[in-house]
Formats: structure tokens, C-alpha cells, sequence
């Protein structure tokens, strides 16, 4: 019987087998033993971030022990003392404080903040909601796109949001403080020139001047020049854009022109002073602020900052007053006036007052100060009281007149 004719069936199994005795676990073991290092390594640097932690945690407990020891201080330097609340006059009044905080905040051109609190906080009366809704205009036309419907009845620029008014000064003063650019604030001027110009400001013709002269002293942040150069630039620039200043300012713009006779010389010219300014980009910064938010109708510094300095500062002295009042069991009763002086810097006294000579009391709306035909100034009620039949005889001077000449005085 040929054996071949019969493949044994156990050739396949036998290689198969050969395989398998081949293959081991050796690898495997291999592989599990680097993962095991890998791990002794990683348990080494984890003990180390343990160390790290545990020196933060010491690190932090130093920390809040000034911290504790800070306020200790603090409350034994300032002890708590009762503020005059019993009568809140703002409490009614949540809406306008919150419109007052968000003004603010644009102002300061904290613009994510105040669209946020504008989102969150509640603004009261309706009116009072519409009208910050057209100051914060641009985020609530991302947040309501049917608001913009609203916003487009106003026509151009009247209904500019205040945001993007500020977002535009800003980008101005950034220009001019971090990049040295006046360009963008004299472009604005030129754009507003108008107004500027009755509202009596100079500041367009204030920047381009300066700008001349920084031209000429080469004090400009771009490059240095040569003498030449410097005065040839300058002076072009002077051709380019003095012109429509002529009406105004010719006097100024002849003593400019003629300083160039002067040349290099020009320090220890008779026009050496104009040239030799000392101001610097913060001042324009400031003078360009001043003059952007009087054309908004608003003062230069935050009313919000104003108030919350100068209520500050007249703290102390109302806190002293309700004491005393209270030990002595009286009350001051008159509306209009409180009974102390509050003693705020000249800088944030916006409405001179007048004190009566004759009454020595304080002029009001209802009890204004009236002038005289010979010019003195009273109260009206103490002219009231000088009054016989229309006809009166001033107590400061000889001369009389009748109520029909006299005049009400507004500071
Ligand atoms: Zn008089």
C-alpha cells in the first residue's frame, strides 16, 4: 500500500504545534516588567507633587494667618460704626442706582461688565429701562435681534449707543497713549469739528498745533530725523492743515509761521517758549477725554466716582452730627440744607452758593437771590421784608428803588 497516496493528517497539527512551542509568554512578561517600571518611576515624581502640595498648603497657611492678623488690625485701627440709615433715600430708587453703576462702567470702558449687569440687574420704571436700553444698544442686538427695529427709528448718529461711543474714544486713547498717534483724535476733532467749535472748544487746533511742534522738535514717537527734514515735514504739514483754522486762530498761526525764520536756532528765538511744551500724551489723553464726553452731554469725570468720593468725604461729619443729635434728643428739620459744612476740595463744588447777608441763611429755590438796582444781592425774603408799598431802601447802600427794577440772580 503506497504510503503517499495517504498524507498523514497530523502534518498540519504537527506544524501548527511547532508554532505554538515557539511562542511564549517571554514578551508579555517583557512588556508587564516596563509597565512596572514605568509605575515605580511615576509613584517617585508623585511623591515629590505630594511634597509640592504640602508646601502650598504651609504656604497657604501663613497667608491667611496675615491675612487674619491684617484685619485684627484693621478692625481695631477702624471700629464698625453705625451708619445714619433711618432714612435710605436711594432705597426706592434701586433702578437708578444700578443705571448709575452701569454708566459708570461704560465710562470706564468696562464694556463686558456693564452689558452684563445691564442683562442682570433690574432698572425699574420702563422709561428708565428703554433709556439704558439705547445705551448698551449693541449687546442687546445680540442678545434680541428684533430690538434693532427700535433702534434704527432715531436715524444716524442721535441713536448711537453710548457703549459704541465709548468703544470709539477708547480706541483714540489707546492709539494715542500706547502707539504715540494723534492722528485718530485729530480726525476725530475734524469729524466733529462743528460742535467743537460751539460748544467753544480750541482742542482741534490744540492737537494739530502740537502735533506741528512735535513735528519740528522731532519729539515725535517716529524716528529721529535730521534738522532739515524735521522742519521741511513740519512745515508741510502746517500747509496741509492750518488753513481752516485761519478765522480763528490767525494769531497764534502767524507767530507759529513766523518761528520758522528761526530755524534750528529757534530754543533761543523770542518764540523759543512756544516751542519748548512740556506736554505729554496723558495730558492730551485727558484734554481729548474732557472734550469727548462734553459732547455727550456729560462731564469729564464718572458723577458716579464724584458722588461716592464726595459722599465719603462727608461721612464722617454726618456720622459725628446724628450722634450729637441723638444724645441731645433734636432733629434738624429743614429739607433743603444739611446743618454742617462738608468739606469737599474746590474741585467738586459745581454750584456756588449764596448766603443772604442780611438773613445770613442760604439762598433756595423757593427763597432765590435777587440783585438790587444798585447791584447788592439779598434773599428774596429779606427784600420781602425791607419792601413797604413796592419801594424798598438798600441796607448797604443809600440808594432805593422799587421791586419792578430788581432782579433774580442765577449762579
Ligand atoms: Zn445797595
Amino acid at each position: 500500500m503506497p504510503s503517499n497516496e495517504h498524507p498523514s493528517p497530523f502534518g498540519p497539527l504537527q506544524g501548527e504545534l511547532a508554532k505554538m512551542m515557539k511562542s511564549n509568554l517571554n514578551g508579555a512578561i517583557k512588556d508587564v516588567d516596563k509597565i512596572i517600571e514605568l509605575l515605580e518611576n511615576t509613584k517617585a515624581q508623585i511623591s515629590h507633587v505630594k511634597q509640592g502640595l504640602d508646601a502650598i498648603t504651609d504656604d497657604l497657611k501663613n497667608v491667611t494667618k496675615a491675612q487674619k492678623g491684617f484685619g485684627k488690625a484693621l478692625d481695631r485701627a477702624m471700629p464698625l460704626r453705625e451708619l445714619p440709615v433711618e432714612i435710605d433715600t436711594m432705597e426706592a430708587h434701586t433702578g437708578y442706582v444700578n443705571r448709575a453703576v452701569v454708566m459708570h462702567l461704560i465710562r470706564e470702558g468696562q464694556f463686558p461688565t456693564a452689558e452684563t449687569l445691564f442683562r442682570e440687574a433690574d432698572f425699574g420704571p420702563n422709561e428708565n429701562q428703554q433709556y439704558m436700553r439705547q445705551q448698551v444698544a449693541d449687546s442687546e442686538e445680540d442678545q434680541h435681534p428684533d430690538a434693532e427695529d427700535e433702534n434704527m427709528t432715531d436715524g444716524d448718529d442721535v441713536d448711537e449707543s453710548l457703549t459704541e461711543k465709548f468703544r470709539e474714544m477708547y480706541s483714540i486713547l489707546d492709539e494715542l497713549k500706547d502707539n504715540r498717534n494723534m492722528e485718530p483724535a485729530i480726525e476725530w476733532c475734524a469729524a466733529h469739528s462743528d460742535l467743537l467749535e460751539s460748544k467753544g472748544s480750541s482742542l482741534e487746533f490744540d492737537l494739530t498745533k502740537l502735533q506741528f511742534i512735535w513735528l519740528f522738535n522731532g519729539t515725535m514717537g517716529k524716528g529721529l530725523q535730521d534738522d532739515l527734514s524735521r522742519q521741511t515735514r513740519a512745515v508741510s504739514y502746517a500747509h496741509q492743515h492750518f488753513g481752516k483754522f485761519q478765522r480763528r486762530h490767525q494769531k497764534e498761526i502767524n507767530q507759529l509761521c513766523a518761528a520758522m525764520v528761526y530755524g534750528p536756532n529757534i530754543a533761543s528765538s523770542p518764540y523759543g517758549h512756544i516751542f519748548t511744551i512740556n506736554t505729554t500724551y496723558e495730558q492730551v489723553a485727558e484734554s481729548f477725554t474732557k472734550d469727548f464726553c462734553s459732547l455727550l452731554g456729560l462731564s469729564a469725570e464718572s458723577p458716579l466716582y464724584i458722588a461716592v468720593t464726595a459722599g465719603s468725604l462727608a461721612l464722617p461729619r454726618l456720622i459725628k452730627y446724628t450722634h450729637y443729635m441723638r444724645e441731645k434728643k433734636t432733629e434738624w428739620t429743614t429739607e433743603q440744607e444739611l446743618a454742617f459744612e462738608t468739606p469737599l476740595p474746590s474741585s467738586m463744588i459745581y454750584h456756588p452758593i449764596f448766603v443772604c447777608p442780611v438773613s445770613k441763611e442760604q439762598t433756595t429755590d423757593k427763597n432765590p437771590p435777587v440783585r438790587l438796582a444798585c447791584g447788592h444781592v439779598l434773599s428774596k425774603e429779606s427784600l420781602d421784608q425791607l419792601t413797604r408799598s413796592g419801594k424798598y431802601k438798600c441796607p448797604y447802600c443809600p440808594a432805593e428803588g422799587t421791586t419792578a427794577d430788581t432782579v433774580r440772580v442765577h449762579f
